[in-house]
């Protein structure tokens, strides 16, 4: 008896050390199908990377237990001897999933061609290759008792499961969003909250805005009765940055999420308008595209309880093993990205799920392909609010004003005609009449719901037509008892939507919240910042990317800065920095009012130092600028060497400390004070964390030296100089 039980437990360790190594051996291949290509991993360290292969196996390992306990429980039931038959079925799937990913790849570069390229019986052939791999490699598995694998591989399990661990230990982060404050009373009645969002739409060819084409008599209908923003602005040229901002509150430049691959990394995946109202008591519907402007997709976690096509079966995976995946903030991106491509093509063969191509559906190229595209959208929506209970937040986004190509429901202007070029007028000004009897279908449905009065209805754009953040886009919203009706005529921006949702359900807004409440009337916008990014290219089987985003800009090109009516260009990749009007903009600032080129500049590199992004590489603005020696030391081009901005810098009187500047891989704290003419002057400059004191801080000259042997045997007097105070901004640059 007591053989046959330690035989069972080698069995047991065996099969253990089996999953293990098949997880670890998934995750390498995917980590470099990730790495070699621009991905989300382009924004990891190195040894963010590594940790992603070592600690990734554990966590996919982990939450694979309570399925491969069950399974031994059966097996134990079922099966009486110590062969593991169901158990055994799991590394064997996994193993399967690799063979087949690899094959997709393989077909896909040489011929273009993948699962999801068959729509129709192909994809059969596919689920039969399948189950036919499955079923050979699970023979081989249970051929050999308890193992077919080497029997190093208990060793070489438990030394991958002790890196892991190692990883585990060391790479963990606190992600919480933090407390919310609220003055919501027990008994409140939280209002619906409607964002009907539709791509692309320019507010001048709605005739609820003015254009002599009614393409948007319900909503011009509403226009009376609802908080109307004259100027409004999308802060990003493309959907998904647009969506997340819109649903952060957080301009792209600072949770970096600006274009494909671009994901929420660390905290921000946890600090979202969502995540707060769930707090309250919401159920969340994000009903949109995926990819393009998933929430989830972007790793929006803690958000959506429905979210387009994702199952719910996965969203209670997440929820379940949310406290454990929030600690790992890196692996779970990555692990999600890559269970998708499984997931999806799995699905896809099995004729569960079609494998969408999201290209064709939202540029409409085949005409016809996206005809009714939101029709099913505004069924999606309707069933979601018949089955679940009030309150509800919903995103929809509709794409029948994408283009560049469009499929009108119901043709007025473009009746007969043929769509020779892209984004037709005619074709485009049908779209939107699609969108506003969308609009009014909704209306109505809450209307019959009897919910129309307890549910704030917002319509708005992503950004405007083709794509453009140059424009302004439409923001209409409607609150319950036609609440705060009048017209905004300063410039608003698609992050103020988060906050005046908030402020109107009474919530205070979260410090790392960046737009304003647009329920308090005339307040000064500030600059206006949107982004864009490089040139984009569509990769067959992968889609829309940009190439290789590097340090220090990743995926940004374009910084837009709007100063009311005039909007400012800096192109990164092509150094040029321009400015024109903003065509339609309804409230002109007058010319005193205006901010100068040169301040512009200013604000923008701020902006962007504020942001962690390095910019020295931008020093051939101040040959377009005046003005920007401060920013660029005195000899532009060599001797610059850093500049630093924390937001973590504190001002207790008139002491000013700085805790962390890095440089050359030191951390040092600054300590500042007032001077007699009331600026900031560094009077102490300490190195905590390093026992190397390379600096030497002169008080005489305000100056910081340079040890002699740290540099080729050269002397080198190195000045910090504070350059703004809020925020922060330091430069460290070689003194004259
Ligand atoms: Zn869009």
């Amino acid at each position: 008896m007591k053989i046959i039980l330690d035989s069972r437990t080698v069995v047991i360790v065996q099969m253990l050390s089996r999953l293990y190594l098949a997880c670890s051996a998934y995750v390498f291949m995917e980590w470099l199908f990730f790495v070699t290509k621009p991905s989300i991993l382009s924004y990891y360290t190195v040894a963010e990377k590594v940790s992603v292969i070592f600690l990734s196996p554990l966590l996919i390992f982990i939450s694979l237990l309570p399925v491969v306990l069950l399974f031994f429980a059966i097996d134990k039931w079922l099966i009486k001897n110590d062969r593991l038959k169901l158990v055994a079925a799991v590394p064997v799937l996994i193993y399967a999933s690799i063979i087949f990913l690899l094959a997709e790849n393989f077909s896909n570069t040489l011929f273009g061609l993948y699962s999801g390229s068959f729509q129709g019986a192909g994809r059969y052939v596919y689920l039969v290759a399948f189950i036919a791999l499955m079923l050979f490699l699970y023979r081989q598995s249970i051929k050999v008792k308890g193992s077919a694998l080497p029997g190093t591989s208990p060793i070489m399990a438990a030394g991958c499961i002790i890196i892991g661990i190692v990883f585990a230990i060391t790479g963990r982060s606190d992600n919480s969003a933090g407390p919310i404050s609220t003055d919501l009373g027990s008994d409140s009645n939280l209002p619906n909250i409607l964002i009907l969002s539709s791509d692309g739409i320019n507010r001048r060819n709605m005739s609820a805005y003015g254009y002599e084409r009614d393409t948007t008599p319900f909503i011009k209908s509403l226009m009376e009765h609802s908080l109307v923003s004259d100027n409004h602005f999308s802060n990003s040229s493309y959907t998904g940055a647009s969506v997340i901002s819109l649903l952060t509150g957080k301009l792209p430049a600072t949770t970096g999420v600006v274009y494909q691959p671009d994901g929420l990394r660390g905290v921000d995946a946890y600090e979202h308008l969502p995540g707060i109202l769930q707090k309250v008591g919401y159920t969340n519907a994000d009903i949109s595209v995926r990819y393009y402007a998933d929430a989830l997709d972007m790793n929006m976690l803690e958000s959506f309880q429905v979210a387009n096509d994702h199952s719910r079966i996965n969203n209670i995976f997440t929820e379940l093993y949310s406290p454990l995946f929030s600690r790992y903030s890196e692996q779970s991106v990555f692990l999600k990205q890559s269970l998708d491509r499984i997931s999806s093509r799995l699905l896809h063969i099995a004729g569960i799920k079609d494998f969408a191509d999201v290209y064709e559906m939202v540029t409409a190229e085949k005409l016809g392909i996206s005809l009714s595209i939101d029709d099913s959208r505004i069924q999606q929506l309707f069933d979601f609010m018949e089955e679940n209970s009030e309150p509800y937040f919903v995103h929809l986004h509709l794409l029948g004003t994408h283009g560049p190509r469009f499929s009108p429901v119901d043709p007025l202007y473009s009746q007969g005609q043929q769509q020779t070029e892209n984004h037709m007028r005619d074709f485009y000004d049908d779209a939107i009449r699609d969108y506003d009897n969308y609009v009014s279908e909704i209306y109505s449905f809450l209307e019959e719901k009897g919910t129309l009065e307890n549910t704030l209805i917002i319509i708005n754009s992503d950004h405007s037509r083709n794509p453009n953040v140059g424009l302004p886009i439409p923001l209409i919203m409607k609150f319950p008892d036609n609440q705060y009706s009048g017209v905004i005529e300063a410039s608003t921006q698609r992050i103020d939507l988060a906050p005046t949702i908030l402020d109107y359900l009474g919530i205070t807004k979260p410090e790392w919240m960046e737009g304003r409440s647009l329920l308090v009337p005339d307040e000064d916008p500030g600059l206006i910042f949107a982004y864009a990014p490089l040139s984009i290219d569509y990769i067959s089987g992968v889609g829309w990317t940009v190439m290789d985003p590097k340090p220090p800009f990743y995926t940004l090109n374009n910084v837009f800065v709007m100063n009311c009516q005039r909007i400012y260009q800096l192109k990164i990749s092509q150094h040029t920095f321009t400015n024109r009007a903003i065509s339609g903009y309804s409230n002109p600032c007058s010319k005193d009012e205006l901010l100068s080129k040169s301040e512009i500049a200013k604000a923008l590199l701020t902006h962007l130092i504020e942001r962690d992004y390095e910019i020295l590489s931008l020093a051939w603005l101040a040959d377009l600028v005046p003005d920007l020696d401060d920013y660029f030391s005195i000899s532009r081009g060599a001797n610059i060497e850093k500049y630093f901005s924390k937001s973590t810098a504190t001002v207790t009187g008139d002491i000013l400390y700085l805790p962390a500047v890095e440089y050359q891989q030191g951390l040092y704290a600054a300590v500042l004070s007032k001077n007699d003419t009331g600026d900031f002057v560094i009077v102490d400059l300490q190195t905590p964390l390093n026992t190397d004191n390379i600096f030497r801080f002169d008080k005489a000259t305000g100056s910081l030296l340079l040890n002699q042997s740290d540099v080729d045997g050269e002397t080198r007097n190195l000045r910090l100089s504070l350059i703004s105070t809020n925020p922060a901004v330091f430069r460290l640059a070689i003194a004259e």
